[in-house]
């Protein structure tokens, strides 16, 4: 399986454009595969600090087979890298992997007779659970701490890390010369890889070819007392707060740092043009504090001290498939973005096919025909 080639250029300057998992694969990928092509140089711009939006605060959930055609070729592949990452990134526990078991089942706002009790992890108060379902095996489901996933592959590259704005991608005759950030600074590139999450339209480079809009997710980190108590178990629950309100789906994340993170609440508005100004909305983080306490006497507010209350925003395409290669009509300009609530997962697939695509001319660790950004032409000649 192989994307049509494009030009190779030897010992190229290749300028990444955000500093979140999709920038952070990329430029580890590029890294490790340029050692047997002609080295790289590698620039990650980012406009606030590492991981600062979504990819800091996401749970950090990977799943082997939960995803259909074409985005479950991506997921297998990138389940299958994070497998092989843990083991050769200093050690399992660096930044948080391990295999986990997943259930599902509902949480009851008042104590009800559940005869499920007995195949509950015994942190859960089995008085407020019910339908529990085995989902996941530690085959086929996984963890990392994102943040500390992204921080590490940004370190484990060859990347040199640049605090800007990207505001302009210059182009002439069709082929992308460097960038200008919002300080006046020019960076020459030979290819530059637009990740810029959420924020990817505010590139006309995008917007002229596709939208990606940003939905707003809630979640929450605490520290329970006994944290020897909780067992590596995700949850995806279903929660009703009274019989007039909207049936909620939150997940929960037991960390090997012994924190446990809680996530949903989704919202659309608009996207802040500053991730550092992205402020949580209070009703939404009350309701995760209040569903974290049905589900675990561990986590209640008062048992359990607070680490995070924050928010963050899915990059969802037009399509909802992700969007990886390169851009039609801008030759050597790459985009990866679109990945919506499997960025995490599908991270070290989408990074390894970029760098493959720009250092060697195909993608190899899967085929990227149905992610390129040519399917939103639609019969449009390519912009010029
Ligand atoms: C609550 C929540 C839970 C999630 N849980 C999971 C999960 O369990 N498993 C999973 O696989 N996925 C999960 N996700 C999805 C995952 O977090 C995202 O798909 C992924 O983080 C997107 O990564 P990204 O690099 O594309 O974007 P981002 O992380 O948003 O990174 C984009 C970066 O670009 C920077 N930037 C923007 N504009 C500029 C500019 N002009 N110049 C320079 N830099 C700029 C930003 O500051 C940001 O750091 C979750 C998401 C949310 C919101």
């Amino acid at each position: 399986m192989a994307t049509p080639a494009s030009t190779v250029i030897a010992a190229p300057h290749i300028v990444i454009c955000g500093g979140g998992v999709i920038g952070a694969c990329t430029a580890y990928f590029l890294s490790t595969k340029s050692s047997s092509s002609p080295a790289a140089r590698i620039t990650i711009i980012e406009r606030s600090s590492i991981a600062c939006g979504a990819s800091g605060k996401a749970g950090g959930f990977l799943a082997l087979d939960w995803c259909s055609p074409p985005l479950s070729h991506l997921a297998r592949a990138s389940f299958l890298l994070h497998r092989s990452l843990s083991a050769s990134l200093s050690g399992p526990l660096s930044y948080g992997y391990r295999p986990l078991h997943t259930l599902s089942l509902s949480i009851h706002p008042e104590p009800h007779s559940s005869p499920h009790s007995r195949s509950l992890p015994p942190w859960i108060d089995s008085s407020n659970a019910g339908s529990p379902r085995t989902i996941g095996t530690p085959e086929t489901t996984a963890q990392v701490h994102p943040h500390l996933f992204t921080q590490t592959l940004i370190s484990a590259s060859s990347a040199e890390v640049l605090i800007g704005e990207v505001t302009r991608i210059e182009v002439i005759e069709g082929r992308v010369t460097g960038v200008i950030l919002k300080d006046g600074r020019e960076i020459p590139a030979d290819a530059v890889v637009l990740a810029l999450g959420p924020w990817s339209s505010r590139s006309s480079i995008v917007s002229s070819l596709f939208g990606i809009s940003g939905l707003q997710a809630h979640s929450i980190v605490v520290r329970p007392r006994e944290p020897d108590a909780i067992t590596p178990h995700a949850l995806f629950l279903s929660y009703q707060d009274s019989p007039a309100a909207p049936t909620l789906d939150p997940e929960v994340y037991p960390r090997p740092t012994g924190e446990v993170y809680i996530c949903g609440m989704t919202q659309e508005v608009e996207v802040p043009e500053d991730p550092v100004t992205i402020v949580p909305d209070p009703e939404s983080i009350r309701m995760l504090h209040k569903i974290a306490g049905k589900v675990s006497s561990h986590l209640k507010d008062g048992e359990a001290e607070v680490v995070a209350e924050q928010a963050c925003f899915l990059p969802c395409s037009d399509d909802g498939l992700p969007v990886i290669g390169e851009v039609p009509g801008v030759e050597r300009c790459y985009v990866g973005t679109g990945h919506s609530c499997w960025g995490i997962l599908n991270g070290p697939a989408t990074g390894a096919a970029l760098a493959e695509l720009i250092l060697e001319g195909r993608a190899t660790t899967v085929d990227l025909t149905p992610f390129s950004p040519s399917r939103f032409l639609r019969g449009r000649k390519v912009p010029r």
